[in-house]
């Protein structure tokens, strides 16, 4: 069954049919009609296992087929461990999101820290690495996360390996309680549980 059977926009399946996407996953089936009934996700996922999908398609739809219809500011953050996910996840983001007006920005360090901070205050999807992230947070008083709809977590687990523990508990704890959370690992450590438990409400389980 195509994606054209699960409930999202035209202007995303014409993204996905674009990107050579026509049918889902069973699990990314499952991930997008979960997160689309408002359920928080937690993923058991490898790298390659087509999660990525699994959270842009209601990413979109959450923030781009509903009441606000035209979203203003930060609407979603997509926190990856590495550069080389973060670029991933934002060439498919373009691609599938190529019929939505909306502006999408990386912030992955490696670039001018005050062109990051120009570019945060007009992107509505920040796809980013956890110390970058909370860097700008930290020293930028005036970055307006307050109308953030969606956080997705992605390799939780090679976040917290990394050393990020602390920054991914403090980034959870300065985003806005009412938002959908979905959080993706290979594994279920300690402190991955620790994470979700911080950053998910009442979540539906899935095997990616
Ligand atoms: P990911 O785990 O999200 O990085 O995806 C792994 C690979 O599977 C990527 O190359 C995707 O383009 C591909 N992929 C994911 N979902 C689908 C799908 N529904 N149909 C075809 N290819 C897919």
């Amino acid at each position: 069954k195509s994606f054209a059977h699960l409930p999202i926009s035209k202007l995303t399946l014409r993204g996905l049919k674009e990107s050579k996407y026509t049918v889902p996953t069973d699990i990314q089936r499952n991930t997008i009609k979960l997160a689309l009934n408002g359920k928080d996700i937690l993923g058991a996922s490898q790298t390659g296992s087509g999660k990525t999908l699994a959270f842009l398609v209601p990413l979109l739809e959450i923030l781009y087929c509903n009441k606000w219809s035209r979203f203003e500011g930060v609407g979603a953050i997509i926190i990856t461990p590495t550069r080389e996910l973060a670029y991933q996840i934002f060439e498919t983001l373009r691609n599938i999101g190529q019929y939505h007006d909306f502006s999408a920005g990386l912030i992955i360090g490696g670039q001018n820290l005050r062109f990051e901070r120009g570019r945060m205050d007009q992107v509505n999807i920040i796809v980013c690495t956890p110390g970058r992230l909370l860097q700008h947070m930290d020293e930028n008083p005036l970055f307006d996360c307050t109308q953030m709809k969606v956080l997705v977590l992605d390799e939780a687990d090679k976040c917290l390996d990394m050393g990020f523990a602390d920054t991914m508990n403090a980034i959870v704890a300065n985003l806005p309680e009412d938002r959908q959370t979905m959080l993706f690992s290979a594994t279920q450590t300690k402190d991955v549980k620790h994470l979700a438990r911080l950053s998910l409400k009442d979540p539906s389980y899935v095997s990616v």
